[in-house]
């Protein structure tokens, strides 16, 4: 049924999210202080996967994104999204053998690669082991830049921005009906959270806990250099990607660590780590970094769903692999009132224990 929603948030998800509410034939208002395409969304590596810390219902979702980035692509050929594949040297302690066990069962296509072959596919790498994995079938986007796309077709299908902060989620009586905001109060059927890392805050005005962290994640870019990379490479101490305008993206884990603590130190590293792993890197020039705060529910998993009436939560990490995804399945819950199997292991009520109201 079309209803009134307010999203909260303009970065890769929120703005998928106002673009697929606006297509259901929704009202929609997209709030956010910021025009530039998101916090976390502006500073990520946008590698579009499905192997990252994966029990099957995750990898489903992942999946079901991927194939979306995909269709989307082919529907709007400008969209900053490529599918061009993966090769895997190294999973960060993974053993290769576990990827590919894990992963292939599921339909995953994953095809090993010798030293000679990964010479042919990468011919700039400089340090190959004697096997690898190739996935053809993952991607990488520029969500920030995905964003602002998302929020152009948004905008196209009727939604409006606001460029302005909410400050507290508004409740009446056991039903949420909009958001404070630094200048008026905006109301609504449905309030999307979807403010990456400061959607807690926003939550936890109406006494919804939403157990975060937010580990920091130091990336490495250089100036444009000639076609180097043409996948995605993880090798075992860098990931790296080269982006259609010659800048390379390279960062060192996926979790937050030690190069992060002093990340001038650490930007130095990895741009001696990027320099080795390609055999003319001695000719790359850097150009500086950045450090970018995951938002990340705490047990690792996405947070989509419901957990009052009137208010609906998107939260995540890998949101460059899962904007699509959500902002389909989301929308389809939002409109329909019927749960998607897919979104089902991501309810926010997994966290309900904390929290001082009742559950819709
Ligand atoms: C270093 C790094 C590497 C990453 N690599 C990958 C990767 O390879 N693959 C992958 O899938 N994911 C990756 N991620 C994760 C991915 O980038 C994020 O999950 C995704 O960008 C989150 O998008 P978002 O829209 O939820 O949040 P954000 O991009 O953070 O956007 C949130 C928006 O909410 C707005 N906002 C905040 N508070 C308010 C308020 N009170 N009122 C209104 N608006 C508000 C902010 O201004 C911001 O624009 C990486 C992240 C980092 C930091």
């Amino acid at each position: 049924m079309a209803q009134s929603t307010l999203v909260i948030g303009a970065g890769i998800i929120g703005s998928a999210m106002a673009w697929q509410l606006a297509e259901s034939g929704c009202t929609v208002t997209l709030v956010d202080p910021s025009d530039t395409g998101g916090a976390a969304s502006g500073m990520s590596l946008g590698w579009t996967n499905a192997t990252y810390e994966n029990p099957r219902f995750y990898y489903e979702l992942r999946r079901f994104s991927m194939e979306r980035w995909d269709a989307l692509k082919a529907t709007y050929p400008d969209l900053p999204y490529r599918q061009n594949g993966t090769l895997y040297t190294s999973f960060y302690g993974t053993p290769l053998q576990t990827v590919y066990d894990e992963h292939t069962p599921w339909g995953y296509p994953m095809t090993w690669v010798s030293a000679a072959q990964m010479a042919e596919l990468e011919p700039h790498l400089a340090v190959r082991p004697e096997r690898g994995l190739v996935c053809p079938v993952e991607g990488h986007v520029a969500p920030h830049e995905a964003a602002i796309f998302f929020r152009g077709l948004a905008l196209g299908a009727g939604a409006q921005f606001k460029k302005t902060r909410a400050l507290s989620v508004l409740r009446e009586g056991d039903k949420i009906i909009g958001v404070r905001t630094e200048n008026e109060n905006l109301l609504a059927d449905t309030t999307v959270l979807a403010a990456g890392r400061h959607a807690d805050t926003l939550a936890r005005t109406v006494d919804v806990e939403l157990p975060m962290t937010a580990p920091p994640g130091l990336l490495i870019h250089t100036k444009p250099a000639p076609s180097l990379i043409n996948r995605t490479i993880l090798t075992e101490d860098l990931h790296m990607a080269q982006w259609p305008d010659g800048t390379i993206t390279a960062g060192g884990d996926f979790g937050g660590g030690a190069v992060n603590d002093d990340p001038d130190t650490g930007a130095q590293i990895l741009f001696e780590r990027l320099q080795k792993a390609l055999s003319n890197g001695a000719a790359l020039q850097y150009s500086h970094h950045t450090v970018g705060l995951r938002p990340t529910p705490q047990d690792g998993f996405p947070v989509i769903g419901s957990p009052l009436q009137g208010l609906y939560l998107t939260v995540m990490h890998s949101g460059a692999t899962l904007a699509p995804a959500v902002g389909a399945l989301a929308t389809d819950e939002i409109t329909t009132g019927q749960r998607h199997a897919l979104l089902d292991p991501f309810h926010p009520n997994r966290f309900a224990n904390t929290w001082n109201v009742e559950c819709v």
